[in-house]
């Protein structure tokens, strides 16, 4: 039996969580953050929730991950490194390469890097993660597994942006997507328990996390979703602000002299959406607890659920019918009153929800109401179990 770890790098930020294979036991999680920034933080979770927390200077990734292997080793969590068989990455952009997860060679690795203008902040931390790792555990297998393979699958006619061609033909600007593998993992989940093969459903997934987006899944593939060449496009998210008029950030920027694009997209990026609108939280929680005393709250919340109706609406028509609507990620798995709204508004489409059945968070039900003609389900995700999974797919 072997041990199987799923990693997500971000610039100053490495999670993880490993698991014992093939039995899919999770023996540990955690994240270590602020790397690179004088005081990063340190937490591993493991046993019976047994808890490790620390605050250390780590000055690089290569230095996390060796703390990271020590304190596994020292907390017993495994015994040596070499136990450690399958790394699996996580990384945003695969671009139209990358139809499927696969094994890092050094081929793989020059053209994951090479795709770095498709997400400048995250792909070359992505690529700093495989690296360190392949330095310290160079006999394990270790694979890329892209927020974007799923959605390769996207009609011409969802992914093109109505831009002149050329800028496809030369620049490959066009719609990507994200939340991949959340979407993978959630979408046969939702076929499993509806009985069904996945190829004869129609499913709309809401990711609705910090980041949150909405899949349609046709045909047992992702047919269209809605964060764009970037993930700042869609709906309105914790600090992202989804789709807006670029006209509009024109005018913004004349008037408040932000003179460069990277400024507004990192405006568009940290500084909007749910904190943007309401003022008060990027997280949806302290939003809910607010908007009765706070008008910019309510707004928020208003806005941020308008915009899922709004794709749900399209994304049935864009499909021609709706099997399931399917909720995961926090705000999905967790908020209660948002299910309940969400779903009261689509009561035309045949969807209802049982409020018994839906008084619950973070556990796979089906909440559906006698005689709801559309099925709700709740699926909380979990991105890292595919990555591990896709360890084993890929090591035969
Ligand atoms: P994720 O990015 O999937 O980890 O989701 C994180 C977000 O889930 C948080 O920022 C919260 O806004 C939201 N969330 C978690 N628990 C709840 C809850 N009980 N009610 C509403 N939103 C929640």
């Amino acid at each position: 039996m072997g041990k199987s770890i799923a990693i997500n790098a971000g610039s100053s930020t490495l999670k993880f969580k490993l698991f014992e294979m093939p039995s899919e036991k999770l023996l540990s999680m955690g994240a270590i953050e602020r790397i690179g920034l004088g005081s990063s933080d340190v937490e591993i979770k493991y046993g019976d929730g047994e808890k490790y927390k620390d605050n250390l200077d780590i000055k690089d990734h290569d230095e996390a991950i060796k703390l990271l292997l020590d304190k596994l080793i020292s907390l017993k969590i495994i015994n040596d490194f070499h136990e450690i068989t399958g790394v699996g990455h996580r990384v945003v952009a695969g671009g139209e390469f990358f139809t499927d997860s696969v094994v890092v060679d050094d081929e793989n690795l020059k053209k994951i890097e090479s795709l770095k203008e498709f997400a400048p902040l995250h792909e070359p931390a992505n690529v700093l993660g495989i690296k360190a790792f392949k330095k310290i555990l160079p006999d394990a297998i270790s694979i890329a597994v892209f927020d974007t393979s799923f959605h390769t699958s996207l009609p011409e006619v969802n992914y093109m942006y109505s831009l002149p061609y050329e800028y496809y033909e030369k620049y490959k600007a066009r719609k990507y997507g994200a939340h991949g593998t959340s979407y993978r993992y959630v979408s046969q989940r939702a076929a499993d328990m509806l009985g069904k093969p996945l190829e004869d459903l129609k499913l709309v997934i809401l990711h609705l996390g910090a980041g949150a987006s909405i899949d349609a899944v046709k045909d047992g593939k992702s047919f269209d979703t809605s964060m764009g060449f970037s993930p700042v496009a869609g709906i309105t998210m914790a600090t992202r602000s989804g789709d807006v008029d670029p006209s509009v950030l024109q005018y913004v920027m004349e008037k408040d002299g932000i003179d460069n694009m990277d400024d507004m997209i990192d405006i568009l990026n940290h500084k909007s959406g749910l904190i943007g609108i309401s003022g008060v939280s990027a997280d949806m929680r302290e939003v809910e607890e607010a908007q009765t005393e706070n008008h910019r709250a309510h707004l928020a919340r208003d806005i941020f659920m308008n915009r899922v109706v709004r794709y749900i609406g399209s994304y049935v028509a864009e499909m021609g019918g709706i099997d399931a609507l399917v909720f995961t990620a926090g705000i999905g798995e967790n908020s209660i009153t948002l299910r309940q709204e969400v779903t009261d508004k689509l009561s035309y489409f045949g969807i209802k929800v049982d409020p018994e059945k839906n008084d619950i968070r973070g556990v796979e039900r089906d909440l559906s109401a006698e005689g709801s003609t559309v099925k709700t389900l709740l699926i909380p995700t979990d991105e890292e179990l595919m990555i591990v999974r896709d360890i084993e797919r890929l090591r035969k």
